[in-house]
């Protein structure tokens, strides 16, 4: 055993937990961060092959926040920031062997094909009146149901939510995962005349709001690696990769970890105390680690699921493939029950420079909470259904030049009804332990904006509290302030829709 001692731990170098790091590490703090995998980056990873460039995780970001715009500015020695073309902007929803553009204006959602001319009626209806939440933590298919309609519940939504969280609208919960959605469901009768009410009365509202210096869709040039890599960079050797935490225990000082090192024999464990601590880790791991001394934090995550995703990604000849691939993408409606895939991305169409010269890459995901026994499939196999729902319908002949999988036990925490009680629970249980904070995708929303505002915000709270005193997530948000900040998951993720 070796022991050594630091200030702030951070356990978890995804985007979270880079963030956390690399905000204390600039601010001037000791911090030592600690990541199992070879390489930081969490699911945040780029790889090549063939001279396409691969996400291995998220694929755009959009930025929001002002704190990740300024850690943006300040990694832009390193870090270009591209944004996506014009093109991304047509997102289609696959329906009765079909791709139809999502309607985005009201005349195109009374022209779509998508629906039926009883749902449209049904819609049109429920935008002009309908029926408040009675519930504080409704579903998401509760809500739209009983808004606009089962069957806009069950095609546009199912399909945009696949996209969003590869999760389903029959057990999510609206308030959790759009929280602007659930309060506007509870505030009002008639979404028409909110939309308008805003229209006329927004304005000066839009004045106030920060600018955005990316308002749209963005990637890195080089993938979205090259920004994990150059937050990293500075820490140098306080940056520890292939070091594996097992358990936190609480002693006079602070905590302290034992974990397990590269350099340790098989079963040797090393320690490290420190001041205070930073888990950034996915939801199942802070249970995992909590578990031994801090059941009661422990227990009230666990009942959080990831689902599972598989991306499938696919290269082609331009010629072999026969449609324009004009667009963002395309999702699949949870009542498309024969096509075998959730959806798929146009990933050069969105950033060219994912693909070579005179190819096209298309990202294909499968699995998710419809269907999570995708990851019992041999490769093959998924290459084949992924091959399979694209064929016909984007008029592809011939085999692919490259087919790269990655795949995801738990790829996203699901938010089902509860999830802002049991988060409530697990922040109150770990606001008894001074200097203890958690940060990452299971807390306020999983998009990778939402995951740089949390950690920016406790990296804040860190450097504030140079002296910590009884609550250590003091000014981590409550229950009541998660429900309400989430700008939430919204289209920076897998999202078509
Ligand atoms: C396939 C996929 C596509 C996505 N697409 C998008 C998108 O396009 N846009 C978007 O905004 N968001 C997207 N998201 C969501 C977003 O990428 C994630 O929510 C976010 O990256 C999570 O970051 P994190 O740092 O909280 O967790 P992670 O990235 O999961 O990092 C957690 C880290 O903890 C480490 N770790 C685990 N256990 C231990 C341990 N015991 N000891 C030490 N270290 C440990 C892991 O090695 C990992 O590095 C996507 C997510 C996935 C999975």
């Amino acid at each position: 055993m070796n022991a050594q001692r630091r200030d702030v731990l951070v356990i978890g170098g995804g985007i979270s937990g880079l963030t956390v790091a690399w905000t204390l590490h600039k601010a001037g703090v000791d911090v030592c961060l600690m990541d199992a995998a070879q390489h930081v980056g969490g699911c945040s990873q780029t790889s090549r092959k063939n001279g396409f460039l691969l996400e291995r995780g998220p694929f755009n970001v959009i930025v929001r926040d002002p704190s990740f715009e300024r850690m943006l500015e300040d990694v832009a020695d390193t870090v270009s920031v591209v944004p996506a073309n014009d093109a991304a902007k047509l997102r289609y929803i696959y329906r009765h062997g079909k791709l139809h553009v999502v309607p985005t204006n009201p005349i195109a959602l009374m022209r779509t094909k998508l629906l039926s001319v009883r749902a449209k009626a049904r819609l049109l209806r429920g935008l002009l009146w309908s029926h408040r939440s009675q519930s504080e933590d409704e579903t998401i298919e509760t809500v739209v149901s009983r808004r606009l309609g089962p069957e806009v519940a069950d095609t546009i939504v199912s399909a945009a939510v696949n996209g969003i969280l590869a999760g389903d609208i029959s057990k999510l919960s609206l308030g959790a995962c759009f929280p602007l959605a659930a309060k506007i469901d509870a505030a009002m009768r008639s979404p028409i005349g909110y939309g308008l009410r805003k229209a006329l009365g927004g304005s000066k509202d839009k004045r106030a709001k920060h600018k955005r210096k990316w308002p749209g869709l963005v990637s890195i040039e080089g993938g979205l690696g090259v920004l994990m890599d150059a937050l990293a960079s500075p820490m140098g050797d306080s940056c520890k990769t292939n070091c594996k935490v097992n358990s936190i225990l609480p002693n006079n000082t602070g905590y302290e970890v034992a974990y397990k090192s590269p350099s340790g024999q098989d079963s040797e464990l090393s320690t490290l105390s420190c001041r205070r601590i930073v888990m950034a880790l996915p939801v199942a791991q802070t249970v995992q680690v909590l578990s031994h001394a801090f059941p009661q934090a422990a227990s009230a995550i666990e009942p959080v699921l990831s689902s599972p995703l598989t991306i499938v990604n696919l290269g082609y000849r331009n010629t072999s493939v026969g449609h324009p691939l004009r667009g963002f993408g395309f999702l699949v409606p949870r009542n498309e029950k024969e096509m075998p895939i959730m959806g798929a991305l146009f990933a050069d169409s969105v950033f060219p420079h994912h693909a070579p010269r005179g190819h096209r890459l298309l990202r294909v995901f499968l699995g998710g909470a419809q269907n999570p026994d995708i990851n019992n499939h041999t490769d093959e196999q998924l290459r084949d259904i992924a091959i399979a729902g694209l064929r016909n319908l984007l008029h592809i002949t011939g085999d692919p030049v490259l087919v790269d999988i990655i795949r995801y036990k738990a790829a996203i925490p699901q938010y089902h009804a509860g999830h802002r009680d049991r988060i409530a629970q697990f922040i109150a249980a770990i606001e008894q332990f001074p200097g203890m904070y958690a940060v990452g995708n299971y807390l306020e929303g999983a998009s990778l904006n939402d995951c740089v505002r949390v950690a920016h915000k406790c990296a804040e709270n860190i450097i504030e509290d140079a002296e910590p005193k009884s609550a250590a997530m003091k000014e981590m948000p409550s229950t009541k302030n998660i429900a309400t900040s989430c700008a939430c998951m919204n289209k920076d993720m897998l999202s078509v829709s």
